[in-house]
């Protein structure tokens, strides 16, 4: 059997527009992909997931809660390389917006930051844990994705030459 790539896709606090971008892009690519590519984890496509043995993990969102940022470190442990997908996850905007907020609005907020469990500041991806490689944009940009998708899959030996794209 042919060796494919084990990835998991992992959305945290954002809009999960990237997610609809990758869904998006299987329109188009699903029957090639499903040749190349073993999804280990993405509850957005299945309800049985596996957090193990992951080869390249896509990690899209900003995380807001200590629960997050351990279920991030979680990944991380368990897969060779992460990818951080789009702007939030990558600088924790706009997501992150509330710590830009004055101390007024701080104020306001508080009584949600608590009901929800809230950390006091949201924090990107590479904050929390070690990220290997971003492809950033808001959504993220389809091509720098496709690219990032066909390197990792020369890097791990399921095909010899990328695609161009
Ligand atoms: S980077 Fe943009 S598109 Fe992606 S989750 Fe954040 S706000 Fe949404």
């Amino acid at each position: 059997m042919q060796k494919r790539l084990r990835i998991g896709w992992f959305s945290f606090t954002c809009c999960e527009d990237s997610t609809m971008v990758w869904i998006e892009l299987m329109n188009r690519d699903f029957f090639k992909w499903k040749e190349q590519i073993e999804i280990r984890h993405a509850r957005v496509l299945k309800k049985d997931n596996k957090l193990s043995n992951i080869d390249v993990a896509f990690v899209e969102g900003a995380i807001t809660t200590d629960s997050d940022a351990k279920k991030l470190i979680t990944i991380r442990k368990n897969s060779k390389k992460l990818v951080a997908i789009g702007a939030c996850a990558i600088t924790g905007m706009p997501a992150a917006q509330r710590n830009t907020f004055n101390e007024e609005l701080k104020n306001e907020i508080e009584f949600l930051i608590k009901r929800f469990n809230q950390a006091s500041r949201v924090r990107n991806v590479k904050e929390v844990v070690k990220v290997d490689d971003e492809v950033p944009g808001c959504p993220m940009d389809e091509k720098l994705f496709l690219n990032m998708l066909e390197k990792y899959l020369v890097e791990f030996g399921v095909v010899n030459v990328p695609d161009a794209h």
